[in-house]
């Protein structure tokens, strides 16, 4: 799904139906202490939150609060509960379902999902590449866990994802491991005065005085040192190390006080550059497929619009039947996107339809004329297209096949560029059924002949995907 290209959500006047969260407020009945934001989509915001009960750190997904959101959210949880009992092992490289509950506020019931917490997506870690596209070996690594998790959506839940998308693919460790406390961190307790120092724990974020004031109203923070000591666990997971000795009130507003009013703001830790290389270059690649939040059943379709503008497939576009085979297509704009800092796709144009013929122009320039009968089996052939198969509109063809731009445009050697372009034509395949399954995907030499870096996301094997007789090319 689209969403703005803006960094926030657009809090300010919250008409999107999203829940306005404080930092340190608390979840179902206090047991999850809200810390730090992860990242936001078009149906939630996610943060950084402590369950207290568990005492580990978890992804809070609070999705909109409108009927409608609540139904998709619904559906995300009944897809993410099959994914988690069918893979008590977690070896499938998808995100697990903890926990969920209903949250009200001022834009009405949100469903909250509780997820494992995950590190980075791709988009961050293409963002740590200054958008040249990162070292081929890596997306190699990035694309065998991807289909790994795509073959056990496809082949054993028969989900289709809809949305693949360097945004919901995400990394099981963060880039900085400074990114998350999750050394640091102190677990807090149900009871206010604990939550309150929570607060106070958490040294790189501030809050705004209307924010306290709100989060004292809500009975979070309180005024003044409440006596609550640390407990042993707590001073042994670094209360020291943050610089805040007791947690109370108390110290926390010391600590805004110090700010003299001035707004205040998360502060960004510095990386060095030669540090920063470091991190990307011991940086863990398994990864996971997230957002379910517009999966689909094979046999039970919502809607035809579907995917991401960059990495939607061309039977979406003709509004042609979909299925499995749309993901695949998504997977191959997805690493192409990775090596070269590129979409692979970007169509332009005034209006939606505009859109459509550049994208179709755009696909045929690189892989082929689209063949008729593939293109006549969608709703949409006669808007797009003549008689002839010429698409309507468009400038004439200036065809130029994949395998060069990878080598004129982005530097690929001719080996590199031939062995990449063997394996992305294959998914982008304008025939869905002729497209590779996921697991046909991952047995390609592309894949296999890679360095011998290619695990599944837990420690444990399973043999089964990666054959010894076909390691190398
Ligand atoms: P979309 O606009 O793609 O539909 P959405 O509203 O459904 O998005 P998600 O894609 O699930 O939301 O999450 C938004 C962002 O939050 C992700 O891109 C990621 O940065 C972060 N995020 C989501 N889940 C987790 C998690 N389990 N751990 C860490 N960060 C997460
Ligand atoms: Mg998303």
């Amino acid at each position: 799904m689209d969403k703005s290209t803006t960094e926030e959500e657009g809090f300010g006047n919250y008409s999107g139906g999203y829940y306005s969260v404080e930092i340190g407020e608390s979840f179902n009945r206090g047991r999850y202490v809200v810390q730090s934001k992860l990242g936001w989509g078009t149906f939630s915001t996610v943060w950084l939150a402590w369950d207290t009960q568990l005492n580990r750190y978890v992804a809070l997904k609070i999705t909109k609060g409108t009927a409608r959101f609540r139904e998709y959210a619904n559906r995300e949880i009944r897809f993410l509960k099959a994914i988690a009992k069918g893979d008590p092992e977690d070896n499938e490289c998808v995100v697990k379902l903890l926990d969920n509950f209903i949250h009200s506020g001022p834009n009405g019931h949100h469903v909250c999902l509780v997820l494992e917490l995950l590190g980075d997506d791709l988009r961050t870690l293409l963002k740590h590449y200054n958008g040249k596209g990162i070292p081929l070996h890596m997306v190699k690594e990035i694309c065998f866990h991807v289909l790994r998790g795509l073959d056990y959506l496809h082949r054993r839940l028969s989900i289709i994802h809809t949305d693949l998308k360097p945004e919901n693919i995400l990394l099981l460790s963060t880039i900085d491991p400074k990114k998350y406390p999750k050394k640091i961190g102190i677990p807090l307790k149900k009871d206010k005065s604990a939550i309150a120092a929570s607060s106070s724990s958490v040294s790189s974020i501030c809050m705004t005085g209307n924010q306290q004031t709100r989060l004292k109203e809500k009975g979070i923070l309180v005024d003044q040192d409440c006596g609550k000591a640390a407990n042993d666990e707590d001073e042994k997971l670094g209360v020291e190390a943050q610089g805040v000795k007791k947690k109370t009130w108390g110290n926390f507003k010391s600590l805004y006080d110090a700010l003299d009013g001035k707004p205040l703001q998360r502060k960004r830790a510095t990386v060095s550059p030669s540090e920063k290389r470091k991190l990307l270059e011991s940086l863990d690649l398994k990864c996971k497929i997230a957002d379910l939040g517009n999966a689909c059943e094979i046999t039970k379709q919502y809607t035809s619009h579907i995917q991401t503008l960059n990495y939607r497939c061309p039977e979406t576009l003709l509004h042609s039947p979909y299925s499995t085979p749309a993901d695949i297509w998504s997977v191959a704009c997805i690493a192409f996107e990775l090596a070269t800092g590129a979409f692979l796709f970007n169509p332009q144009g005034k209006n939606s339809e505009d859109i459509v013929v550049d994208h179709l122009g755009l696909m045929m320039e690189l892989l082929g004329v689209i063949p008729k009968e593939i293109a006549l089996g969608g709703k949409l052939y006669a808007k797009f297209f003549d008689e002839n198969g010429n698409l309507k509109g468009y400038r004439r063809l200036q065809c130029r096949p994949l395998i060069n731009v990878l080598q004129e445009s982005f530097g690929f050697s001719a080996k590199d560029a031939d062995d990449f372009n063997d394996f992305l034509l294959l998914l982008l395949d304008f025939e869905p059924k002729d497209r590779p399954t996921a697991m046909q995907a991952i047995l390609h030499p592309w894949l296999t002949g890679g360095p011998p870096l290619l695990q599944p996301s837990s420690s444990q094997e399973n043999e089964e995907i990666i054959p010894q007789d076909n390691t190398t090319v």
